[in-house]
């Protein structure tokens, strides 16, 4: 069985979850099988070895983020940064506010997690509309980072996140 289909029989799918009409990709069998997460981290680090091996900073976006994002620094030997929703973080910060399918939200993070010309690749679990990822690419270009792209284990393809990153390039490894 290849790895990403190994990947696949461990993400299930909720209808109606948050909300009707929304259908929900729930990743957290992965992290129940060592074997499912140890093929996500796999190829993330292949990926980020073969076309980002200047990287200098993985960051996560709060919450499913934080699942994979440490462990793939772990294996590139980089450091790993938190893009947390607003008033989590203490000491001076960096926001930004971002619109979700109702209302707003605001991602935060610390503002000396990040210095001017680091190289970063910022890491979620799921990217939908890619609001969020769009929001975390925004603090790291008022820090000055460099963004080298975007990795997701999942990608909704009809609500065009791809597009909306650009010209950041997005690595998923499973598409819907
Ligand atoms: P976006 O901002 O519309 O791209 O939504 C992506 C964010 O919402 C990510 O942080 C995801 O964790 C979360 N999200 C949206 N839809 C789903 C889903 O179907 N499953 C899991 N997470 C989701």
């Amino acid at each position: 069985e290849s790895k990403l289909a190994l990947i696949t029989r461990f993400i299930r799918q909720f209808p109606d979850f948050p909300s009707k009409g929304i259908v929900f990709r729930d990743i957290c069998p992965i992290m129940k099988h060592p074997a499912a997460l140890t093929a996500v981290m796999d190829l993330f680090e292949k990926h980020v070895r073969e076309t980002q091996p200047l990287v200098d900073l993985i960051v996560g976006i709060d919450a499913r983020g934080f699942l994979f994002g440490p462990l793939l620094a772990q294996r590139l030997g980089v450091g790993f940064v938190m893009v947390r929703k607003k008033g989590k973080l203490p000491g001076p910060t960096v926001s930004v506010a971002y619109t979700l399918e109702y209302g707003t939200a605001e991602a935060e993070i610390q503002e000396d997690s990040v210095s001017p010309g680091q190289k970063v690749v910022l890491i979620d679990d799921l990217l939908a509309t890619g609001g969020t990822l769009f929001a975390a690419c925004e603090l790291m270009k008022k820090r000055g980072a460099e963004i080298l792209g975007c990795l997701v284990v999942v990608e909704l393809n009809d609500l065009s996140g791809r597009e909306k990153l650009k010209p950041h390039a997005v690595f998923s490894l499973i598409q819907y």
